[in-house]
């Protein structure tokens, strides 16, 4: 089997990999460097900014736990060099895994030239009996704004800043939009919000949103909500965001957050027979497969939902499919089961059913909330902001989902996200012996 893919981020990694170990004749063609988007500007980077944010809002809130008043200061020059330094031990420990495994990789662009062929310039054409294409995605950017890569600025400058803005405007409050808030309000910067709806997080639970904005408002972040961002203007050192109701918001820098789109130019789709969606994405079935069966597309293109974690599994999955592994016990993606988090303060995280999701179906549920403040974990750690919620049905008393807000809910909703995919009872979580002080008690304590 020669597998051919295109685009080295989570997708394409995990495919080529899985793929390999089933002893597939693999090449992997990436463009720039192994690991993706994900690890150069989007996950990576966010999280290991955020990380140092964390680290500054727990010394600021030192005094809670004995401590003298700290005060610390950030080194802009030292957290550039350690984000850089994380990319690369990444992409170094993925290329060695990937090469130790016999995967050959190509560096280069790589397009379709036929339904069984991939062009890299360079190199001679690649015969291919499967290709996978997993090119991901680049943040959008409206042609009412010039990003300049100064001021106005996309997420792919913004990690690490040119500086640290004195004033950032972030337009956008989807996942991406509130993590760089949170990010540069912990660096120090002041921030201002635009809100196009009501709430932050227009999709999440509500509960779960105003858990965010409060924490926001005490930080001294301004929220503008019901404005949408309609032009952009630099006045020397300031730019001037102006909303479609006319409202300005001045500030040192801005940063659009409104989403991305995906990389399927210039690939050759079309003239291997596939017709892109009306977004740009490839459509696809529940095996990441094209019209054209042995084409395949996973991670962002394939419009599913835009995650890392998504993308990786995908992958995986695309690899077992193209080996001929899916007769055997083989489930489907389910991506309504699919953990996600907020790298925010309180950290936010959710899996399965929401309760606003159940209430707008009519379906009966059993919510139980614990507030962190009853964890002792949670007042040892000096941080008992937050919830655990858990949803499951009444009848049966299987767990359907979970939101939760406060300290390592990240870590702590896999938890919830294992129970919801294996379809454990509340009664399995109620009956496990947990460590004790931990904030995974508090699981437990809602299951009961
Ligand atoms: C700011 C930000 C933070 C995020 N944080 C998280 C997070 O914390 N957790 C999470 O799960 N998700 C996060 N995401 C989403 C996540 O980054 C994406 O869902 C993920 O990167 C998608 O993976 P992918 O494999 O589809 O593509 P990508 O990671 O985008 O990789 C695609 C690769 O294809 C290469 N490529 C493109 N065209 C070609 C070509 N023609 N030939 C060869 N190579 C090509 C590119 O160079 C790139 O390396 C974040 C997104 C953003 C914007």
């Amino acid at each position: 089997m020669r597998f051919v893919v295109i685009g080295g981020g989570p997708a394409g990694v995990r495919a080529a990999s899985t793929a390999a170990r089933l002893g597939a004749d693999v090449t992997l063609v990436e463009r720039d460097v192994i690991g993706g988007a994900a690890n150069l500007w989007d996950c990576v980077p966010s999280k290991a900014m955020i990380a140092t944010g964390a680290l500054v809002s727990r010394a600021r809130r030192a005094e809670l736990l004995g401590l003298a008043p700290l005060s610390p200061k950030v080194d802009l020059a030292a957290l550039s060099a350690r984000v850089h330094d994380i990319e690369s031990r990444l992409a170094a420990s993925m290329t060695d895994q990937l090469e130790s495994q016999g995967v050959r990789l190509l560096q280069g662009s790589g397009r379709l030239s036929g339904p069984h062929r991939v062009e890299v310039p360079g190199h001679e054409a690649l015969d291919a009996d499967a290709v996978l294409v997993a090119t991901g995605s680049s943040p959008r950017i409206p042609d009412w704004a010039v990003v300049d890569g100064e001021r106005v600025l996309s997420t792919r400058q913004a990690y690490p800043p040119p500086v640290v803005p004195e004033h950032l405007v972030v337009i956008g409050s989807g996942v991406t939009g509130v993590e760089f808030v949170h990010m540069f309000a912990s660096l120090g910067s002041a921030v201002s919000l635009i809100v196009s709806r009501q709430q932050v997080l227009p999709r999440k639970d509500p509960e779960v949103a105003a858990a965010l904005e409060t924490d926001f408002l005490e930080r001294g972040v301004s929220l503008l909500k019901g404005a949408r961002a309609a032009g952009i203007e630099r006045i020397g050192g300031r730019v001037v965001v102006r909303c479609d109701d006319g409202r300005l918001v001045e500030g040192s820098h801005v940063l659009l957050c409104i989403g991305s789109v995906p990389a399927s130019r210039d690939l050759g789709l079309d003239a291997a027979g596939i017709e892109l969606t009306p977004s740009g994405h490839v459509p696809v079935n529940h095996h990441c497969q094209s019209v054209v069966p042995h084409i395949y597309a996973a991670g962002d293109l394939s419009g599913r939902l835009p995650l890392a974690s998504v993308a990786a599994v995908q992958g995986h999955k695309v690899a077992e499919h193209v080996m001929g592994l899916h007769s055997r016990e083989h489930r489907h993606l389910d991506y309504d089961k699919a953990a996600s988090a907020i790298f925010t303060e309180p950290e936010i995280a959710d899996v399965g059913l929401a309760e606003a999701e159940a209430f707008a179906l009519g379906r009966k549920i059993r919510v139980t909330k614990v507030p962190y403040a009853a964890s002792s974990r949670a007042l040892i750690d000096g941080d008992a902001r937050g919830f655990v919620k858990l949803i499951s049905d009444p009848a049966t008393g299987v767990v359907l989902g979970g939101s939760i807000v406060g300290a390592h809910a990240a870590e702590l909703v896999s938890v919830i996200a294992l129970a919801v995919t294996a379809n454990l009872r509340v009664n399995d979580l109620a009956e496990s012996l947990f460590v004790h002080p931990a904030l995974a008690e508090a699981l437990v304590e809602a299951a009961e």
